[in-house]
């Protein structure tokens, strides 16, 4: 399923005292910035997709919400598999729904996640899906917001999550 966000003013840049920075390198400027309310409504997705992991074998569940370039949302939780290596994270889940749908071009992506659901501290994607982003996202301005509520949450571009990433431009 997919949201059409709501969305009026553009390239306002969030900046919150309690998280929710946007971190850049040798003082640059972000390339791409979200408004707060963005960031909420990404946050407020992630989370209610966290309700539909399917995580029996960790309990750990994870929710994520991807924002594409003409402002629809995908969500995407944890699909865990009882031969363990099929298992299929949040963040790519959200990816591979949106792709299907005819999506490649994409703003930012909200994830959150906790043992049994419990969001106790922020949930950075794994090295596989920094990769899957790296294949659709340009990782100076495609962000990532990791959150533990709608109110405490950081904001990194890939970039800064995937130094030097191997993608299409390397080819
Ligand atoms: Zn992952």
């Amino acid at each position: 399923m997919n949201t059409e966000i709501n969305h009026s003013e553009t390239n306002q840049l969030v900046c919150r005292e309690q998280g929710g920075l946007i971190r850049k390198k040798n003082g640059e400027k972000p390339v791409q910035t979200l408004k707060d309310d963005t960031c909420k409504q990404l946050i407020r997705e992630a989370l209610h997709s966290l309700l539909y992991s399917y995580s029996p074998y960790s309990g750990f569940k994870v929710g994520a919400a991807l924002l594409t370039k003409d402002l629809k949302i995908y969500t995407g939780c944890n699909i865990e598999n009882a031969a363990y290596s099929p298992t299929n994270c949040a963040e790519r889940t959200a990816f591979f729904k949106a792709v299907s749908e005819g999506k490649k071009e994409f703003q930012a992506i909200a994830i959150v996640g906790g043992k049994d659901g419990k969001i106790s501290g922020y949930c950075p994607p794994c090295g596989v899906c920094r990769q899957v982003m790296m294949e659709f996202c340009n990782p100076k301005s495609f962000l990532v917001i990791l959150a533990e509520s709608e109110e405490d949450y950081w904001i990194y571009t890939l970039e800064d999550l995937i130094p030097m990433g191997f993608g299409p431009g390397n080819l």
